[in-house]
């Protein structure tokens, strides 16, 4: 899938220390992410810092390789209802659901993807405490996206092409 950037959404793809997510075609977005070992406070912050950020760009989850640290670290607000997942892992998953994704690194695109409705998620939560969550509707879809980024997958990898389009993302920065 051949992205070009239309000259109106270019501003949208800045880096720098207001803009802390990668924009793609960064090639940090196409790394694999290393599992963590053990959750120690380097992590915790880590988690923190993410949050404030996926808040800041009115997300519904990052990933760790969008900010160029290649740990397998996410964090989903798919309701509202905010969480880190250390090292998910799909361990089952039934159903096949389409829905419309963007990314925080790819902003102002957007298009369908069919991906399995229920997933069952194992994880470790930002304490290191494993956890086993099964999720449906929005929620799957979130974390599926986000831990496709742990494996340098974007969206756009996946999308049903023909619904690809662009649309100006809500910001409060404009
Ligand atoms: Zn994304």
């Amino acid at each position: 899938m051949t992205i070009v950037v239309p000259d109106e959404y270019k501003y949208l793809y800045v880096y720098d220390k207001d803009h802390p997510i990668l924009k793609f075609p960064h090639d940090a977005l196409r790394t694999p992410s290393k599992a963590v070992a053990k959750v120690t406070k380097k992590q915790q912050i880590l988690v923190d810092s993410m949050l404030r950020i996926m808040r800041q760009a009115h997300g519904v989850g990052l990933a760790a390789p969008q900010l160029g640290i290649h740990e397998r670290v996410i964090v989903i607000a798919p309701q509202g209802k905010q969480m880190a997942l250390i090292n998910p892992k799909v361990v089952s998953s039934s159903g096949t659901a389409v829905g419309e994704e963007g990314c925080l690194s790819i902003p102002g695109l957007y298009g369908d993807v069919e991906r399995p409705e229920t997933v069952v998620v194992e994880a470790m939560d930002r304490k290191g405490r494993e956890m086993t969550l099964e999720m449906t509707g929005m929620s799957a879809r979130v974390v599926q996206h986000e831990i496709d980024h742990l494996d340098g997958v974007l969206f756009i990898d996946k999308v049903q092409a023909s619904t690809l389009h662009w649309i100006h993302p809500y910001s409060d920065e404009e």
